[in-house]
C-alpha cells in the first residue's frame, strides 16, 4: 500500500501545482491582453485624430472641412475647439460627462463618469483665428468585463482541466511504479513462499527502477547461494560425520567394557583418534567450501607470479621424502587471490604425495601457451582408473575407500581445488592411467589474467 500512497501524493502535489501555474497564466494573460486591448484602441485614436487634420482647410481665412472628415468612425468622435477651447463642430458622446484640459499630443485617460476615455488633442494652427483644437475621444475597452468573463470561463473549464491533470498524473505514475510493484511483489513472494530462486527480471533498461531491480535480483541471487550453501553443509555435515562419531561411539562402548590391557586401551585410543583427526578435517573442509560457495570467502585478485606461488607452495608442504621436480617458467603472471590459488595448489601437492609411494616423483610445473597460463602437478604414483577420473571432482568422492579413513582425507580436495580453478575464470584438466601416476592441470585463460 506504500506505492500507493506515493503515488496519491505526488498526483495531489503536481496537481496543486497545476493550478498554481493555470492561475498564474490566467493573470498573465489578463494582464497582457488589457495592455494589447489599450493599447489598439488608442492607436485607432491617434490613427483617425491624425487623418481628420488632414481633412482641415482654410479657405480665406475660414475653416472648411472635406467631405472625408469623419466625425464619429470606428468608436473614435472627433471633435473641433477653438482656441478659447469652445466647441465648433461635432458631439460630444452622451455618455460622456468628464473634463479634460486640452493638452497637444498627448493620449490622457479621463474618467468620463460612467466608463473611462482616452482623449487626444492636437493643435491645428494657423489660418483662422490663430487655429483649432483638434480633440479625439475613444471609450476605453471594458477589460474588468472581459476579465469577469475569462474568470468564468475559468471557473467553468479549471476543475475539468484539474481533474484531466490528475487523472493523466495518476496513469502516469502508475504506469512508472509498476516496475516498483513487480519488485515488491517478488520480494513479497520470496518472502512468503520462501522461493530463493525467484527474480525481478526487469530488462536492463538502465533506468532508476531496473537498476534497482538488478541489484535486488543479485542479492536474491547471493541469498539463495548461500542457503543452499548452509543447506548443502547441514546435509554433508551430518551425512559425513553420522560414520566417524558411530565408529568412535563404539570404540568408546567397546574399550570400556572389554578393553583389559594397556595395549588394547592404546589401540581403542588411537582409533578414536584418527576418527576425530578425520572429523575435523572434513569439518574445516566443509566450511571452507560452504564460504566459496556462499562468497563470503571473496577472491581478491592480485597479480601473482605463479613460478614464485608454486616454489613457496612446495616449501610449506610436507612431501615426505617424494622427489619433486620444479619446471617454473618464470615471469608467468595472473590475477588471482594468492591464499586460494596457494590452497590449490597444496590440495594437490598433498594428493600427489599421498598417492605416490614414499619414492615416487612428482613434477610441478608452471607454463604458458600463447592462449593460456597452466599450473600442472603430475605423479608416478597409482592413479585413476578412467571410469573415476569425471567423478572424483565430487565432493566426498574418493576412488580407494581403504584410505577414507586416513586422517586428512575426506574426498573434499578436488571439489575445491574445481571450485577455486572456476573462480578464477579457469578450469580443471585431469590425465591419469592406473599404476602410471596422474596430472593434474589448471588452465587459466590469458584474456583473463593479463
Ligand atoms: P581426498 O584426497 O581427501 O580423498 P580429494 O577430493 O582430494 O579427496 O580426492 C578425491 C579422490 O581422487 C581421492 O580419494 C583419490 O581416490 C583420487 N585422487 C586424487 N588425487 C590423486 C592422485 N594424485 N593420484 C591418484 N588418485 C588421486
Amino acid at each position: 500500500m506504500k506505492g500507493h500512497n506515493v503515488k496519491r501524493k505526488i498526483t495531489l502535489w503536481l496537481t496543486l501545482l497545476m493550478a498554481l501555474l493555470t492561475g498564474l497564466l490566467l493573470a498573465f494573460v489578463l494582464m497582457v491582453s488589457r495592455g494589447v486591448v489599450e493599447q489598439s484602441a488608442q492607436e485607432q485614436l491617434c490613427h483617425t485624430v491624425q487623418a481628420n487634420t488632414a481633412q482641415l482647410t482654410y479657405h480665406d481665412g475660414k475653416l472648411n472641412l472635406t467631405e472625408n472628415f469623419m466625425f464619429y468612425y470606428n468608436g473614435v468622435t472627433t471633435l473641433i475647439y477653438s482656441k478659447n477651447e469652445a466647441l465648433l463642430a461635432g458631439q460630444v458622446p452622451v455618455a460622456f460627462h468628464g473634463q479634460a484640459p486640452f493638452a497637444s499630443g498627448l493620449v490622457q485617460e479621463v474618467d468620463g463618469g460612467q466608463s473611462r476615455y482616452f482623449l487626444l488633442d492636437l493643435w491645428v494652427p494657423d489660418g483662422w483665428d490663430n487655429g483649432v483644437w483638434l480633440r479625439g475621444m475613444i471609450e476605453a475597452p471594458a477589460t474588468g468585463q472581459t476579465a469577469r468573463n475569462l474568470l468564468l470561463a475559468a471557473v467553468i473549464v479549471l476543475p475539468a482541466f484539474l481533474l484531466l491533470a490528475a487523472l493523466g498524473s495518476w496513469l502516469i505514475l502508475r504506469r512508472s511504479f509498476r516496475p516498483l510493484d513487480r519488485i515488491h511483489d517478488t520480494a513479497a513472494a520470496i518472502g512468503e513462499a520462501k522461493d530463493l530462486s525467484r527474480r525481478i527480471g526487469l530488462p536492463p533498461g538502465g533506468d532508476e527502477f531496473s537498476r534497482l531491480a538488478t541489484t535486488f535480483d543479485q542479492l536474491f541471487a547471493r541469498l539463495e547461494r548461500s542457503f543452499e550453501a548452509e543447506k548443502q553443509f547441514a546435509a554433508d555435515a551430518s551425512h559425513e560425520l553420522r560414520t566417524p562419531v558411530a565408529i568412535i561411539k563404539s570404540a568408546c562402548e567397546y574399550g570400556l567394557r572389554y578393553d583389559e590391557t594397556p595395549e588394547e586401551r592404546l589401540e581403542t585410543l588411537q582409533t578414536i583418534h584418527r576418527q576425530t583427526e578425520h572429523m575435523a578435517g572434513l569439518i574445516s573442509g566443509l566450511l571452507s567450501m560452504t564460504r566459496l560457495e556462499q562468497g563470503t570467502e571473496r577472491p581478491s585478485m592480485v597479480k601473482v607470479d605463479l613460478g614464485q606461488l608454486a616454489a613457496q607452495v612446495m616449501e610449506e608442504t610436507a612431501l615426505n621424502g617424494r622427489t619433486v621436480t620444479a619446471r617454473l617458467s618464470p615471469g608467468v603472471t595472473v590475477m588471482a587471490d594468492p591464499a586460494l590459488l596457494s590452497r590449490l595448489l597444496r590440495n594437490l601437492l598433498e594428493n600427489a604425495v599421498k598417492f605416490t609411494a614414499p619414492k615416487g616423483n612428482i613434477l610441478v610445473e608452471v607454463a604458458q601457451t600463447p592462449a593460456e597460463n597452466l599450473l600442472r602437478v603430475a605423479d608416478d604414483g597409482i592413479g585413476i582408473a578412467p571410469e573415476h577420473q569425471e567423478n572424483v571432482w565430487q565432493r566426498f568422492y574418493q576412488v580407494d575407500t581403504a584410505r577414507s579413513e586416513d586422517a586428512s582425507g575426506a574426498g573434499l580436495g578436488l571439489a575445491m581445488v574445481s571450485q577455486i580453478a572456476r573462480l578464477h575464470g579457469g578450469f580443471m584438466t585431469l590425465e591419469s592411467q592406473p599404476d602410471k601416476g596422474s596430472r593434474f592441470t589448471l588452465h587459466l585463460p590469458r584474456s583473463n589474467h593479463k
